[in-house]
């Protein structure tokens, strides 16, 4: 017998949970491209992005996956030759620097391993060598996907304004918009990342800028650029086709307004809250399994540097993969694979997993995973201290 049947709950981190909400507003026939509702609810949607990532900025959207929005980065930002400094603390850091150096630009790599987070000093001794000023721009991962890092952004521009050097500096925020709190002006964020699946809660299909008013005087040169992903027609555009150099991504833009509404209906402080809250539950139950079982782990050990949209966890080979197929099997609920903590052909790649708890993900929804999760540790003969869910459940009663 499986206990499987019911309503299935994808926790791995992106594609994320999408609402009905936004489903039954994506659900209507092809609308016109030229007037009436689409134009009218994407005039929108500007004010409300540049509040979600807390900026005046500049937006532009694409039709493309987070690997797309890189490409879109990475396209404006540089010219063939230029020179890159890339932070990496997890799988996330490393793809975006390879789809960098695959365009021609020269990529200086700072490797902060896979479980810790990006250290500013590090950062401001790599810029002061650069005494030419030949580094364009610094580029980091807000929350590394694959580690659940999540970096200090604040430190990494007090680094670059310490050092004196002009870089710009960009940030990928694909999993923690919507889920960790996010203040681009006041961080000093040149160019935000962003896409649709993770914390925005909209299938996968829109990759979106927010850009400085100094990274597009900066950039004005830049011959990366190919005609679909220059930035510069599209944040400039004063007729509806031009934000989207061709046809707009029709129904994902409703979908988008719809969560939008639900970010702010709820309040945008009270949704960074609410993925702390969470967060916190889950590291609660891991640290009582972990109790006297030195296999299990989270990955980050420092709690103010842990992501609140994914939390990434050691096991121990093979017991994160069991787990992983028994709780599809047997409880309807799939964690994500411990991706770039070790290659799939090493037996470690066995020993990790994540769990997501990004965008529309609630208390019960955390405590079902935690309690499945705990069942299969049962059922699977996996050690763990005991405990977790009383600690889970007062992680959610100290927060209501
Ligand atoms: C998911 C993710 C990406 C890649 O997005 P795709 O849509 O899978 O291309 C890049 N960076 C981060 C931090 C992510 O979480």
């Amino acid at each position: 017998m499986s206990l499987a049947n019911g309503r299935r709950y994808l926790a791995i981190p992106g594609p994320a949970v999408i609402p009905d909400r936004v489903l039954a507003a994506m659900h209507r026939s092809a609308p016109d491209i030229y007037g009436g509702a689409l134009p009218e609810t994407v005039a929108t949607l500007w004010p409300d992005l540049r509040r979600l990532a807390g900026t005046q900025g500049h937006v532009a959207i694409y039709i493309a996956n987070g690997h797309g929005a890189w490409e879109a980065a990475n396209s404006n930002l540089f010219s063939r030759g230029d020179r890159a400094l890339v932070l990496a603390t997890g799988r996330f850091g490393h793809g975006w620097a390879e789809s960098l150096a695959s365009r021609g630009v020269a990529v200086d790599l700072l490797d902060f391993g896979r479980s810790t987070a990006a250290d500013p000093g590090r950062l401001e001794e790599a810029l002061r060598a650069d005494h030419m000023h030949r580094i364009r721009a610094v580029l980091l991962s807000h929350v590394d996907t694959a580690s659940s890092v999540r970096n200090d952004i604040a430190a990494m521009r007090a680094a670059l304004d310490a050092a004196g050097h002009p870089a710009l500096l960009a940030v990928d925020a694909i999993a923690s918009l919507g889920c960790d709190e996010m203040r681009m002006d006041e961080w000093g964020v040149d160019l935000l990342v962003g896409a649709s699946q993770k914390g925005l809660m909209v299938p996968p299909g829109l990759g979106l800028l927010w850009i400085s008013d100094r990274a597009v005087a900066r950039c004005a040169e830049s011959d990366l650029r190919t005609p679909y992903w220059d930035w510069r027609p599209r944040i400039a555009a004063h007729e509806f086709w031009m934000h989207w150099n061709g046809t707009a991504p029709t129904h994902h833009l409703f979908g988008l307004r719809e969560s939008l509404d639900m970010i702010f209906e709820e309040g945008l402080v009270m949704v960074w809250a609410r993925h702390a809250a969470l967060a916190r539950t889950v590291w609660a139950a891991f640290a009582a399994w972990g109790e006297g079982n030195p296999d299990i782990a989270l990955n980050i050990e420092d709690t103010a540097r842990r992501a609140h949209a994914v939390t990434a966890a050691r096991l121990g080979a093979p017991h994160a993969s069991r787990l992983r197929e028994w709780l599809e099997r047997e409880a309807g609920v799939t964690l994500g694979i411990g991706l770039g903590m070790a290659a799939p052909s090493e037996p470690a790649w066995h020993g990790f997993l994540r769990v997501a708890h990004m965008g529309h993900v609630n208390a019960h929804m955390v405590l079902g995973v935690l309690a499945a999760m705990q069942a299969g540790m049962e059922a699977l003969g996996i050690p763990h201290g005991p405990g977790g869910l009383e600690a889970a459940a007062r992680a959610v009663a100290r927060t209501a």
